[in-house]
């Protein structure tokens, strides 16, 4: 048999990532393919980083996108910064901290980490109570965005606290990013990095990532060489600094860039605080929906995310068949439970392109069928 052309179902996307990709970013991804060295892509990279650091709310020199997904950008930040020497606090609070714990584990520093409750914000004093009793600790790690329960930590918060210890601080922005407030350097955020399949609904793929002067600083003089050849930031940092010439480190995913490209363009035209503005609208308008139709939230108001709306699924419901009626009569995708939540929650999300008026109303309507 002849294997024919592969083409996708239109589906409305309002899981917990990949998001609703524009008919913008998507007509980028398609114009001509050109060598990443080519004089005119070069130029276009170095937009790329100006908008990164626009997004991210930071002048770090070292911004840019990792060619890979946000896992990718998360083990950049680790295995760049630490070493078997380092003492590394992790607060978790979901999915994504534990997933932190494991990149520190791996790379064989001392771990502490500070266990907080899923579904809540970390607890700064907590972090302040666990820094004080490991003092030897020099860096700090959480998830601003805890896309498996829908709760938004206080990252500027805790960022005060690692600064008053002295640690440098990693944080994880793959769902905060354009969705809510995030300001790289008033808050003092060592490493960040970020995906851009969420509040940027651009393609899956690739991972923006910033590193303070601090941290490019410990990154250079590290002594022993970073485990990973494509993830050592002192080589690819050559290709994106726009200082002299570019030195091929490997192939950049030249359309997909287009794609952030564009994507960041549409943030920068809509405006940061707008966007995070228009991600709350939406939260609201769904959240009142949601009430109506008797779903409770997981997360208590003032620590959710406008962006992941994690519910409970609501006694005798058949969690697997509502979302593949949703999905065959609506062309509609809503996010399973994750983790501690497996099976217990669903996760609908609102992020970028697709926090409009239409999805709201489509989901409500389809979610209201569903229930019947
Ligand atoms: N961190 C958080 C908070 C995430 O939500 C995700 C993905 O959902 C990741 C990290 C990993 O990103 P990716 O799936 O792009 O590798």
């Amino acid at each position: 048999m002849t294997i024919q052309s592969f083409f996708p179902p239109q589906r409305t996307l309002m899981g917990p990532g990949p998001s609703d990709v524009s008919p913008r970013v998507l007509s980028a991804l398609a114009r001509p393919t050109i060598g990443h060295l080519d004089p005119n892509f070069v130029a276009m990279m170095d937009e790329v980083k100006e908008l990164l650091q626009y997004a991210l709310q930071t002048k770090n020199k070292f911004t840019m996108a990792v060619s890979a997904p946000g896992s990718a950008g998360m083990e950049a930040c680790f295995v760049n910064l630490i070493t078997p020497e380092d003492t590394v606090v992790v607060c978790v609070n979901g999915v994504f901290g534990m997933r932190m714990i494991e990149n520190v584990n791996r790379i064989g520093a001392k771990l502490v980490v500070v266990e907080g409750e899923w579904g809540r914000a970390v607890d700064p004093q907590a972090l302040e109570a666990s820094l004080k009793e490991n003092p030897q600790a020099n860096f700090v790690a959480f998830v601003h965005a805890e896309t498996s329960t829908g709760a938004l930590s206080d990252a500027k918060a805790l960022c005060a606290i690692a600064k008053e210890h002295d640690c440098l601080t990693i944080v994880d922005a793959v769902t905060s990013l354009g969705g809510v407030e995030l300001r790289v350097d008033e808050w003092q955020i060592d490493a960040v990095y970020s995906g851009s399949q969420k509040c940027l609904s651009c393609v899956p793929g690739l991972s923006p990532v910033s590193f303070s002067d601090k941290a490019a600083e410990v990154i250079q003089n590290r002594g022993i060489a970073v485990q990973s050849w494509f993830l050592d930031q002192s080589l690819v940092m050559g290709y994106w600094s726009g200082e002299g010439k570019r030195s091929y480190h490997h192939t950049a995913p030249v359309n997909s860039l287009y794609a952030l490209h564009e994507s960041l363009v549409m943030l920068q035209n809509e405006g940061l605080e707008n966007s995070w503005a228009r991600h709350k609208t939406m939260h609201d308008k769904l959240s009142t929906g949601l009430a109506k139709l008797g779903l409770e939230f997981i997360v208590p108001a003032d620590e959710r995310l406008p962006q992941l709306n994690a519910v409970y699924i609501p006694q005798g419901i058949d969690d697997a068949k509502v979302r593949e009626f949703l999905l065959n009569e609506f062309n509609l995708e809503i996010g399973a439970g994750l983790g501690a939540f497996a099976g217990k929650a669903w996760r609908i999300g609102l992020m970028g392109y697709a926090a409009r008026n239409e999805n709201v109303t489509l989901c409500l309507a389809a979610l209201e069928e569903a229930l019947k």
